[in-house]
């Protein structure tokens, strides 16, 4: 399969990475145009805000929606700099479009909407603006290419992809896990197709966004969308996840590019499928002592001892024995469970301190 691409823009060079950078939302004109102007010295080109915010819960901030659009006109004016929002219905579509939005972009709530993205579709028929589409909340490769196929049958031309991540129940090592294998599964699908991520939502928290843009890099990914906020403790929505364009410019310095087609790309694609595994061995581990810790309290409540051995040992001749049906050796999978009992142990004691 492929879909008829265009370069995002008709002037787009090669260059990797291609930056997208800006708050989540768009607030006030005042906090638009001074993130917007900071931006521009840092030497970002492309700048996003989120007009129309498909929020979780009701009575959150749900956006501006389109009085922010003379503000995006404004920064286009002032600052020189391409502006790009996130279009959830037909209508956002219109007006963005009419307004002079450079690019926009399909949010994951509404990839995984068909009628949804069908619509958007019939709005910008024809267009040569860029779409890019965010994958679906959930790890489903074929939603993500039927929404590209939907904008691609209407004619559009000029598209990408923007991986966010996938929800998951557990928060503690991303906001939203990255799955890497499956915009890998995408990029081979559909190689000609510019592919962007977004450490922002995937990591949920500043801290986790420069490893993060590494590893798109590493991957070979075409571009980055970064959350950018002026004063990023007072942001509307997303707070944790935005850094100050300076912050940013420290980010970018710091990143490697090597060669995509470099010899050595079969490994790195390895590595990281063994990143990922650590990653679910992590989660299932905080996960693991969450539960213990429940079982602690449960035994507080009912005055039974931390240490049952006899579970223990019966856990352990189970586990050590499923070990061996799939290739591990005893000693190892005692040495594990060994250190997963202790850690458990100490986890429940530690509550008496609570
Ligand atoms: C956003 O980019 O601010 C946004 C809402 O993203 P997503 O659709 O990935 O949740
Ligand atoms: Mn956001």
């Amino acid at each position: 399969m492929n879909l008829p691409t265009l370069p995002l823009f008709p002037d787009s060079g090669s260059q990797r990475p291609l930056l997208i950078a800006g708050p989540c939302s768009a607030e006030t004109e005042e906090q638009l145009l001074t993130t917007a102007h900071a931006l521009a010295q840092e030497g970002i080109r492309l700048f996003r805000a989120g007009l129309w915010k498909p929020r979780t819960k009701p009575g959150c901030f749900e956006g501006v929606g389109a009085a922010g659009l003379p503000w995006l006109a404004r920064v286009k004016r002032e600052t020189g700099m391409r502006t790009a929002t996130e279009v959830a219905t037909a209508e956002h579509a219109r007006a963005a479009r009419e307004a002079g939005v450079d690019l926009l972009w399909i949010g994951a709530r509404t990839t995984a909407n068909p009628f949804a993205v069908q619509e958007i579709a019939d709005a910008l028929a024809g267009c040569d603006l860029p779409i890019l589409v965010k994958n679906p909340l959930s790890p489903d490769l074929d939603l993500w290419i039927g929404a590209l196929e939907r904008l691609s049958q209407a004619g559009i031309r000029r598209l990408g992809a923007i991986h966010r991540g996938f929800s998951a129940l557990d928060h503690s090592l991303y906001r939203n896990p990255p799955q890497w294998s499956l915009p890998i599964e995408l990029h081979r699908r559909l190689p000609q197709l510019p592919l962007l991520c977004d450490p922002s939502h995937i990591g949920g928290r500043r801290d986790r966004i420069a490893a993060l843009c590494q590893q798109a890099m590493d991957l070979g990914f075409d571009g980055l969308i970064v959350e950018a906020h002026c004063r990023p403790d007072e942001a509307w929505s997303d707070r944790e996840q935005q850094v100050t364009p300076e912050e940013l410019r420290h980010i970018l310095s710091r990143l490697v590019i090597r060669r995509t087609d470099d010899a050595s790309d079969g490994l790195t694609a390895l590595r990281r499928r063994i990143d990922e595994c650590d990653d679910e061995l992590l989660e299932v581990l905080a996960r693991r002592m969450q539960v213990a810790r429940e079982i602690g309290r449960y035994k507080r409540a009912h005055t039974m001892p931390v240490l049952q051995a006899r579970r223990y040992e019966e856990l352990l001749a189970r586990r050590t024995a499923q070990a061996e049906r799939a290739g591990m050796s005893a000693a190892f999978m005692q040495a594990v469970l060994q250190a997963i009992h202790e850690e458990s142990v100490r986890q429940q004691m530690e509550l008496s301190d609570e």
